[in-house]
This record gives structure tokens, C-alpha cells and sequence, in this order.
């Protein structure tokens, strides 16, 4: 049922006042394509929510928001080795994970606590404590909004990189709405725990040989310690990407600030956390009226009480400003501007 004037205020965790023109919730596909026929993509344009955890609504939406309702944990194809699932895009991610992890099939350990829904996990390409989605991505399905048709996109077709795929592409915002999404897990996995805290965690609890479960809970706590909880203060995770700049960028960095976070992407390029950046101009903790960046977690942009979309955004603009003229780095949003 199509819905008219529609609150989204608890559908975005930014907690934000703002109304879709029209709303839909989508629990099948045969819903989407009837929508489709109906023409109403045409006048309206329409944007797909999932768990609303990347998403700055400056103002009112006057198109059509979708939200995706699409339900389901399917094994496809089970080895000796590894299994083959299919997930609703609608599903919640994290709890997504859980599945799995409690199935005993590895690969999504360092994913685990991510928010949002399994549909946007391949728009960017989710990744964290060095492991990406398209580690374990076999294929997707979606929705076509422009041509009506249902198509199929293998991982090559994703063109997957550093948060980044295909559907980031200017051209195809807002084209495509992710039905199901189909993963390869491993059965007799290793997990990955050289990154970050997960083994200064998992020594501090005495485990010596831990298995997915146990990775999963230390990501789990490492992500709580630092990330404020949206029901609490509202906020959309990380706010802005990790740049990824030239090692003679880097260079002249390094030279004024020795301490700088540097990592190696390939032989020309290093990435730089966004959050470094933020704590060495002073932003970390600030706060400013209504809004910061977080006191624990610099990349996490705040809204501490009723601010608005615009007032975020103003924020938002202060910080890659200032980062900018220091740095000579201009920082971009990783969430979703809506204006
Ligand atoms: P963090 O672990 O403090 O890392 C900050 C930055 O340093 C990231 O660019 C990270 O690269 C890089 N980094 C740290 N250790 C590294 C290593 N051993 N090798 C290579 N690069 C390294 O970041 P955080 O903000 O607390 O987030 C924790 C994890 O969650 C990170 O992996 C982060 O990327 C991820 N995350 C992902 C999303 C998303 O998918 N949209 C959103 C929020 C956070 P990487 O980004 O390659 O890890």
C-alpha cells in the first residue's frame, strides 16, 4: 500500500524530522514490479531504505521511499567445504551474521555488529578488521526501476573496490533495488585476527584458539566500546570515508605531523584514517549547538539533541573545510545526502 506524507523520523538513526512525499513497504518483488507498472516511478523518484543507518535527510523526500521488507535465510548448495546461501536483502545484517556464525560456517566474523541491511552491504562493499563482503560475495538480484526488469549481477558485474561497487556509480544511484543477495561460506574456516584490537582482546580473555564465534564477540565488543548507540544519540555510523591520496600527499603530511596514521593501499596510493584527520584539527568531541564529532569515535558525526539535517550537513561542511585547508585533503561523506 502506497502511503502518503509518511514520518520517517524512526526510520533513519540519525532520529531526523523528515517525511516521504509517498512510502511503501516492499515484502516481495512482485510488489516492486506492479509498482513499476503502475508508472509511478516516472513522477516519483524513488529511494530504497533499509536499515536508515546512511542516510542525512536535509529536507522532506519528495519522491517515493521503499523501504525493503524482503525476508529470508536460504542454504542453495552445501559441500564438504563450504555452503552456499541466499539472504532477503531486507534482513538485518547483523543478525544476519549471527545466523551463520551459529551455523558454524565462517566468513563474516569481522563484519559482524555492521548496521544496516544485508541489500546495502554490497552497495559499498562492507568491510572491517581487514575483510571485505566481496570476500564471501557469489552474486546478487535486484530490481531494475529504470528498465522494470529483474537482473542478476555476478561479482566481476559488482565491480567491487574500496567501498565502492557499481551501485555507487552516479549513473545508477537510485536504479536498483537489491532483492536477495547470495553468499559462499566456509565450513572449516580461519578467521582473520591480525587486525586492529581482535587479538589484544581475545589474549586479554584468554583465548588462545578461538573460532568465528569468539572473533565475532571481539569485534562485537571492540565496535561497542566505541560506537554510540542510535536509540541513544543519533548518528549513522562512520560519516565519512577513508581517504585514499597519493604517497606524495602522504609524504608532506608526515613531514609537519611524524605521528600520522599511514596505510598502504597499492604503489602509488595510502590511506589515511578519516578519523586521524578529524582528532588532529581539533574535531574530536567537540561539540557545537546540537551536534560533534564523536568524543570516542572521531569519524561518527552526532546528533546530540534536536538538531536538524541542515545543521549536520553545516557541521559536516566545517570539518572537510578545515581539513582540507590543513591537510589539502577534502573529506567525502560516506553516508547518503538526501536534498
Ligand atoms: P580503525 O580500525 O581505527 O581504522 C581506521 C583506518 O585505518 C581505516 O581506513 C582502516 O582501513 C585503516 N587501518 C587500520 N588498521 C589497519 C591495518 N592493520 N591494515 C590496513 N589498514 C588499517 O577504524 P574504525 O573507524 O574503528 O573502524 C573499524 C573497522 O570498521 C575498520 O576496518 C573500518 O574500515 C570498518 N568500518 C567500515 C564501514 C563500512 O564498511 N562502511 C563503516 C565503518 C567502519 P580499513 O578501512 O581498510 O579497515
Amino acid at each position: 500500500m502506497v502511503l502518503k506524507n509518511y514520518p520517517l523520523d524512526s526510520l533513519n538513526t540519525f532520529g531526523l524530522k523528515a517525511k516521504a512525499a509517498l512510502y511503501c513497504e516492499i515484502d516481495s518483488a512482485e510488489t516492486l514490479a506492479s509498482l513499476w507498472k503502475s508508472n509511478l516511478f516516472v513522477m516519483n523518484k524513488p529511494l530504497v531504505l533499509g536499515g536508515g543507518s546512511n542516510l542525512l535527510f536535509l529536507k522532506d523526500y519528495i519522491g517515493i521511499v521503499l523501504k525493503n521488507n524482503l525476508r529470508g535465510r536460504e542454504v542453495l548448495q552445501e559441500g564438504e567445504e563450504s555452503v552456499q546461501i541466499e539472504l532477503g536483502a531486507g534482513e538485518n545484517w547483523h543478525q544476519a551474521v549471527l545466523w551463520t556464525l551459529e551455523q558454524g560456517w565462517g566468513g563474516l566474523e569481522n563484519l559482524s555488529f555492521i548496521p544496516g541491511t544485508v541489500g546495502a552491504a554490497p552497495i559499498q562493499n562492507i568491510g572491517a578488521y581487514g575483510v571485505e563482503l566481496e570476500s564471501v560475495f557469489e552474486s546478487l538480484t535486484a530490481f531494475d526501476m529504470l528498465y522494470g526488469t529483474t537482473v542478476e549481477f555476478n561479482k566481476v558485474q559488482c565491480a567491487f573496490g574500496y567501498r565502492e561497487s557499481i551501485f555507487k556509480k552516479t549513473e545508477n544511484k537510485g536504479r536498483y533495488f537489491i532483492l536477495s543477495v547470495r553468499l559462499r561460506l566456509n565450513k572449516h574456516h580461519q578467521p582473520k585476527m591480525d587486525y586492529g584490537d581482535i587479538k589484544a582482546v581475545l589474549e586479554r580473555k584468554s583465548i588462545s584458539n578461538p573460532g568465528i564465534k569468539e572473533v565475532s564477540n571481539a569485534v562485537i565488543e571492540i565496535r561497542q566500546s566505541k560506537l554510540p548507540d542510535p536509540a541513544v544519540l543519533g548518528n549513522s555510523g562512520s560519516f565519512f570515508k577513508n581517504p585514499v591520496v597519493s604517497k606524495t600527499i602522504a609524504e608532506k603530511i608526515r613531514a609537519n605531523y611524524p605521528e600520522v596514521k599511514i596505510f598502504e593501499v597499492d604503489e602509488e596510493r595510502v590511506k589515511i584514517p578519516a578519523g586521524w584527520l578529524i582528532e588532529a584539527s581539533g574535531w574530536k568531541g567537540k561539540r557545537i549547538g546540537n551536534v560533534g564529532m564523536h568524543e570516542k569515535q572521531a569519524l561518527v558525526l552526532v546528533n546530540y539533541g534536536n538538531a536538524t539535517g541542515a545543521e549536520l550537513w553545516e557541521h559536516a561542511q566545517k570539518v572537510i573545510d578545515d581539513i582540507e585547508n590543513r591537510f589539502g585533503i577534502r573529506l567525502q561523506p560516506e553516508v547518503n545526502v538526501i536534498g
